[in-house]
């Protein structure tokens, strides 16, 4: 005992600073908590670099605290990636059309696709079985560069080969945070984009979310009439 009074004051302040540091984890939990149900529920992100910040540096205790208050591994996922976008989206709009590219993953065109994979993804030949066809001509109007990949590999090589400095990347939940986290990384301004439905074949994406986020940034007189609809 008479060994650890000199040390008293100091291992006390070590157990109030600990305490204090867990009130702070587990109060900053619930704010967060608070604030991504209300964006859940209506739709509306509030502060969210304090959102996007805290969720990802505590994202061990809000992924537990989410399945507590029954919501669901997508949910958080879903925020994280509306997040990023809503942070990314002025610096998108700054970035010429020139300097953009889509990807798309090859699991949204139909199971009869006539297409063959080439060094640059699959060659589209629109043939109309899947609405990746019609997509990947709009887009390219638009005057994006555009490319149907099989993988993530893709992605790193056509990054290596045109430099892009905005993307928009399209495909499953856990793709897109991946994709938009590693795009921050590396200076890249992303925005994703989920499917609304998973799995590996013949899923389906957000064709709508994709043309309003394409069309940010693009003088109207730019856009075509079958595009006008989403401009905002
Ligand atoms: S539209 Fe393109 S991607 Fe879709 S099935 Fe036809 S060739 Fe394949």
């Amino acid at each position: 005992m008479s060994l650890l009074n000199p040390y008293m004051p100091v291992i006390t302040l070590v157990g109030e600073l600990t305490v204090l540091i867990i009130l702070s984890i587990v109060i900053s939990g619930f704010i967060l908590l608070i604030l991504a149900a209300y964006a859940i529920k209506s739709g509306n992100l509030l502060f969210p670099r304090f959102m996007r910040a805290g969720l990802l540096f505590l994202e061990g205790l809000m992924r537990a605290l989410f399945r507590l208050f029954g919501f669901e591994d997508s949910d958080f996922l879903k925020i994280i990636v509306t997040l990023q976008n809503t942070l990314n989206r002025k610096a998108f709009m700054a970035v010429p059309i020139s300097e953009r590219a889509v990807f798309i993953p090859h699991c949204l065109r139909s199971n009869a696709c006539p297409a063959h994979l080439h060094d640059e993804g699959l060659k589209c030949r629109e043939c109309g079985l899947c609405r990746v066809g019609e997509g990947k001509r709009l887009l390219e109007i638009l005057g994006y560069r555009v490319f149907i990949i099989p993988g993530s590999s893709f992605i790193k090589r056509m990054i290596k080969r045109y430099h892009p400095r905005a993307i928009i990347g399209i495909g499953c939940l856990m793709e897109v945070k991946e994709g938009v986290e590693m795009s921050t990384q590396v200076d890249i301004i992303a925005m994703g984009i989920v499917n609304l439905s998973d799995g590996c074949v013949e899923t389906t994406a957000d064709w709508d979310q994709v043309f309003r986020i394409a069309v940010l940034g693009i003088d109207p007189k730019d856009v075509p009439d079958e595009m006008i609809k989403y401009l905002e």
